[in-house]
């Protein structure tokens, strides 16, 4: 362990703790707070936060750039998400005691493309707090219709291709964070980024064994552009995206056309919103209701999608099956 993770808030000078809300730090005594080796070892497994964890705190906007985070950090930095397990995150109001939290981050990371417009009020309050974008290189597909139509869709994330620019750009955040631990940072992200090669040849091979005619993904959110754009998918959808989730008759009658037309055995809908529309869809245009996609937050810790890899494995296996018939 380098002595660079002992250079956290609790070096830094006072003004500048002051600033960032961590006076509180200061007052707690110096044998809770400090920074010896074994601190150093028994804040390493847990992943809890703790008033004697002098790790860095980075703090991610949902749940799934957590796991992405941790990751690549692995026990060196302390990675939260402010919105919780299960949350909605396009129309998030953030709480105070999310401000306070925030308040003891050293860095941010977002999404971006539009997604978390409800982080501009963290971002106004701490202007010392840096955030990164981690969809930074990526060229964003738009929203096809209605209100936010033109805007960039957001859910880059789905795409296991385009996880790896995520993975990218949270190592080169936390190798600016901290120079020290430049190097476990290149060795987790490179394991990392193998096991996203692993679930594309995955997904590319199993979405293969789907007839064409029948490679429709009906979904509540339209947030699965950026997938079936990379493994020759058609994505059907009742709203865009969740921040508009509203289901007009318009909306509803042409998705009942579509999987009528193409004959698509089975709907979904996503973890994060009311599946009632989508079962709706089901009973009038004949398919099923095919279950729940995991998109916009992972599941809780022994649920069915506990991480990015597990929620894609899920979601597929969930497609297959409506798809199937099984
Ligand atoms: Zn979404």
């Amino acid at each position: 362990m380098s002595a660079r993770r002992c250079d956290g808030p609790l070096r830094r000078p006072l003004a500048s703790l002051l600033r960032r809300g961590l006076l509180m730090a200061v007052l707690v005594p110096p044998l809770l707070v400090g920074c010896g080796p074994g601190l150093l070892t028994g804040s390493g497994t847990s992943g809890k936060p703790s008033d004697a964890d002098s790790r860095p705190l980075v703090l991610t906007t949902f749940t799934i750039l957590a796991d992405m985070a941790r990751q690549v950090a692995g026990d060196r930095v302390r990675v939260e998400s402010i919105t919780k397990l299960g949350a909605e995150i396009h129309g998030y109001e953030p709480t105070p005691s999310d401000l306070k939290r925030a308040s003891g981050a050293q860095m941010v990371l977002e999404n971006g493309m539009g997604l978390e417009r409800w982080a501009q009020r963290f971002y106004a309050t701490l202007p010392d707090v840096p955030h990164v974008t981690l969809t930074e290189g990526i060229t964003p597909l738009p929203i096809a219709s209605d209100a936010y139509r033109g805007k960039p869709n957001p859910h880059a994330w789905m795409s296991p291709r385009l996880a790896k620019v995520y993975v990218q750009n949270i190592r080169r955040a936390l190798t600016e964070l901290d120079p020290a631990g430049a190097e476990i940072y290149r060795r987790n992200a490179e394991r990392y980024d193998g096991e996203l090669d692993a679930l594309d040849k995955e997904l590319q091979a199993s979405l293969a064994l789907i007839p064409p005619r029948q490679r429709v993904l009906a979904s509540c959110e339209g947030a699965f552009s950026y997938l079936a754009r990379d493994y020759g998918l058609t994505e059907a959808y009742l709203w865009p995206v969740n921040a508009e989730s509203q289901v007009t008759p318009q909306r509803m009658a042409s998705l009942i056309a579509l999987v009528k037309e193409r004959r698509v055995p089975a709907v979904f809908c996503e973890s994060t919103v009311s599946a009632e529309p989508q079962k709706q869809v089901a009973r009038e245009s004949g398919a099923r209701f095919g279950g729940v996609f995991y998109v916009d937050s992972l599941s809780l810790p022994g649920g069915p999608a506990p991480n990015l890899l597990e929620l894609q494995r899920r979601n597929l296996k969930t497609l297959r099956a409506g798809l199937a018939g099984s």
